[in-house]
């Protein structure tokens, strides 16, 4: 069984890191909780190029970047012992170096929690579905339709602001930490 973990969102709280610029930069006090959408920098009348070049400074220098759940590395591990766990990431591929030294730096490490790191462009929002992975543990609602459609794969959502109206039924389930995401895949 093959089984794709995302970074952002799921190992990486990288919009507290994203709110922090910005509100230096522009002034503003938005916090995690406000951002309720993917297309957040639409409701903040900021361009997509503006609002990416952002997280582009973001994936250049991670090491800031809050690290979600400190049972990530032992759950993975052990997942990685029975089944294929690789991160795939819509980082670009050019800022690879810079998420290796933020993974291995809290012991996420190529050959231990995961077997290869793939990084995808961002767009389309569903890119990943055209990796074959059985299941998904990822926090982008934009994944949540196109799996209903595919009976034999899974996702597990990670629960976050951005992700509240995706309605989780079938083989979709909303996971909230990482001791369930390895009880769910254990349950399957
Ligand atoms: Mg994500």
């Amino acid at each position: 069984m093959k089984i794709a973990i995302d970074i952002d969102g799921v190992l990486l709280d990288i919009i507290v890191e994203y709110c922090k610029i910005y509100n230096e930069r522009y002034g503003t006090n938005y916090r995690k909780k406000d951002i309720k959408s993917w297309d957040f920098f639409k409701d903040w009348n900021i361009s997509e190029e503006v609002a990416f070049n952002i997280f582009y400074e973001i994936y250049a220098d991670s090491m800031n970047v809050p690290f979600i759940d400190e049972n990530a590395p032992k759950v993975m591990k052990k997942l990685n012992e029975l089944y294929d766990v690789d991160i795939v990431s819509a980082r670009l591929p050019e800022y690879r170096s810079s998420i290796i030294k933020k993974l291995n730096f809290h012991d996420v490490r190529e050959g231990i929690q995961y077997v290869e790191l793939i990084l995808l462009h961002h767009k389309p929002y569903d890119i990943k579905m055209k990796q074959s992975y059985d299941i998904y543990v990822d926090d982008n609602p934009n994944l949540v339709e196109p799996i209903k459609e595919l009976e034999d794969r899974t996702l597990l959502l990670f629960d976050q602001p951005w992700n509240q109206n995706s309605v989780c039924e079938n083989n979709v389930y909303r996971v909230y930490e990482w001791e369930e995401v390895y009880d769910k895949i254990r349950e399957l």
